[in-house]
Formats: C-alpha cells, structure tokens, sequence
C-alpha cells in the first residue's frame, strides 16, 4: 500500500486524485492533504480519508481545523505546506502557482515519488527540481495530460534513447477563443474566458487556456521534464482533445496517445506506473468519433505562444519571470481591471525588464518571481 499526500486537494485535480484513490481503496491511503484555506470540502475530505497531517496556508484556518480535528497533525503557512513535500510515498502536487516550489523541492530531496501537475513549479524552478531529483534518485512523473502523452510515448519506444527523440508535439484544445482575432479578444469578459470547450478545470488555468499561456508554459514544461530544446518542441491545436500529445522520432515515425478527456487517467497512471490498473473511466471509440481535426497555432492573436518560446530560449530566470507576470496579469483580469489582450503585453513588458541570470540559484527564481508581480 503506498501512502499518498495530496497538496491542493480541494482543487480539480485533487479532487479528482481523489476520485481514483476512491476506485483503489485497497492500493492507496492518505496520509496527508493541503489546501489553500479552510473549507467545508476539505473537512470532509478529512473525514473520508483520516490523514495523519493537514495543512492550510491561512493561518486562521489552520486554527479552525485544529479546533475541529484536535488529533490532526495541522501545519498552516506556505512552510507548513512544503513541509508535506516528501511526507508521504507520492507527493501529488496541484497547488496552483509558484507557490508549488517549495513543496516540489522537498518531494524530490526525500529521493521519493512527485507526481507533479503544478505547472509553474517546473516553469520557474524546473531545472533545480529535476536536478535535484536525479541527485536523489526521486522520480517526477507528470500529471498534466500532454505530459503524461509524451511520457507514455517514450515509455512505449523505450526511454534510454534521447538522440532518437526528433520532436514532441504537444496538442491544444486552442481553447473557447479560437479563430478569433485581436480586435475581438480586446472585449473578452473573464467569464467568458472561464468557459472551456474540453476541460473543466481551475479559474488560473482556464484563462491560461483562453489566452494559450497554458500551451507555452507546457512547452517549457516539457523541455524541463525530457531535457529537449524549444526548438524540438512544437505546438499542434487538436480541437477534439483525444490525442494528448505526440512524439516523433528520428526515423519519421510518430507515436501518439489517445483516451477521453478525463484527468483521472493521467493521475492514475502518475500514481501507479511502471503498472497499468483497471479502470472504469468511460473508453474511447474512434469509429464514434469519426473524425478528428489538427490545425497550426495562430501566433499572430495569440502571442503567449510565442513568449513562452522567447522565455525558454532565454533561459535563466526568464521562465520564472514569465509565469510570475503572467499569474499577476491573470489575476488583475480576473479582477476586471486588466483587458484580455493586456495579459500578454504585462508579460513581455516583464520580460523585456527582466534581469540576465545564466545559471539561477533558488534565491534567484524567488527573486525573479517577486519582480515579475511588481506593477509594469
Ligand atoms: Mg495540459
């Protein structure tokens, strides 16, 4: 039985990490769960599974729960929820934003399992968790469903052979906005951005969708996660969402993985691999299907794309910077007092202003985080 600590598990991937600890009772138990703050939901998932610890990062609401749960392990604070790093066999991280860092940093130096969706962790400090991993001998195994394609691919062609790796190619829903152009975007209600055609997901990563910010910060994410160079990875937008992802390799085969859309296959597998388990999520019938569709990106109105390729080439602390600027401009847009199209032109201001640093320490990511949320 593997013990399991899930940090964010009152999001929609915890949630649905959950779901699946719910079909293997018998495989998984919790031993810890964090959240951004007190709530209802996270009460109940206390009662359901009985971790060991919880952890809040409101400190007010970690003395709620201390009153409620008297026998819980209750840490509170950002501290208090790195601190869940690494406690447990897993460490399933879906903590939205940088944030992520800390906890992410600890899993790996406990030499045990991350599976990792939060996708600013590995943008901003990616390099540091990776490397620190390998020192330790911890495996990161992605949750994000693109990654988790792309992994599955080299699993299948055997991943001892990087050279052989010509290109990954990463679908994209092209998110509720495609075909669209600039001067419409320009009147684009958050609400309006926060209506997914595919995923039902987070409000930060649902805007991120709109704007295909998610498609470059999964871009950097996977040059992170496999070592390849932005230039051997390209974007193809995929409006059906079946293919997760692909991978070509030098001899011009292309391998691709398949499935619903469902969150829980990826979490799933996150958790359980090099093993496949039984599952009764619902199957995919291509016949039913009948036809799917792939287009290139349009970079012209969507120029996010093309500043996460900018931010990756750089190097640096500039990934960081990209994803600091870009959390800050979603929020502000959110807030309504921000403009859809402003979004991307607050990132590449942040990233023209922002500072050269070759070989960044943590010191450094953390630095570059802060100025990246500083008013342009
Ligand atoms: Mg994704």
């Amino acid at each position: 039985m593997a013990s399991l600590a899930i940090l964010g598990s009152t999001g929609s991937i915890g949630r649905s990490a959950l779901d699946v600890v719910r079909l293997h009772r018998e495989r998984f138990q919790i031993k810890a769960l964090a959240a951004g703050h007190f709530s209802d939901l996270l009460c109940s998932q206390i009662r359901e599974f009985s971790p060991a610890a919880a952890a809040v990062r409101d400190i007010d609401g970690a003395r709620e729960l201390k009153k409620l749960f008297p026998a819980l392990d209750v840490r509170s604070g950002d501290e208090g929820v790195a601190s869940l790093g690494g406690f447990c066999d897993i460490t399933l991280l879906a903590v939205v934003g940088v944030a992520g860092l800390m906890p992410a940093l600890n899993a790996v130096r406990s030499g045990k399992r991350l599976a990792i969706a939060t996708k600013e962790a590995l943008v901003a400090g990616g390099q540091i968790i990776m490397a620190e991993a390998q020192k330790n001998g911890a495996e990161v195994l992605p949750v994000d469903s693109e990654h988790s394609a792309i992994f599955q691919c080299l699993a299948a062609n055997g991943r001892k052979s990087p050279e052989e790796v010509a290109s990954l190619i990463i679908t994209a829903s092209g998110g509720p906005f495609r075909g669209r152009k600039l001067e419409e975007l320009e009147k684009i209600t958050p609400s309006e951005a926060l209506e997914h055609p595919v995923w039902k997901m987070g409000k930060k990563i649902s805007i991120d969708s709109a704007t295909m910010m998610n498609k470059g910060l999964e871009v950097i994410e996977a040059s992170r996660l496999y070592s390849i160079p932005g230039e051997k990875i390209k974007v193809l937008i995929h409006p059906q969402s079946l293919v997760h992802s692909l991978v070509e390799f030098r001899d011009g085969s292309q391998l691709a993985q398949l499935s619903l859309p469902d969150m829980r296959l990826a979490i799933q597998y996150a958790l359980t691999f090099p093993e496949r388990w039984n599952s009764p999520l619902e199957r995919l019938d291509l016949a039913e299907v009948g036809k799917l569709e792939f287009f290139p990106p349009d970079p012209v109105n969507f120029p996010s794309l093309a500043l996460a390729y900018r931010a990756l080439s750089e190097g640096g602390v500039a990934p960081a910077v990209l994803s600091g600027a870009n959390e800050t401009a979603v929020e502000q847009f959110l807030k309504g007092r921000i403009s859809f199209n402003q979004i991307p032109r607050f990132v590449e201001k942040k990233l023209d202003a922002a500072p050269r640093i070759p070989s960044p320490t943590l010191d450094d990511i953390i630095m570059a985080d802060r100025f990246s949320r500083e008013p342009a």
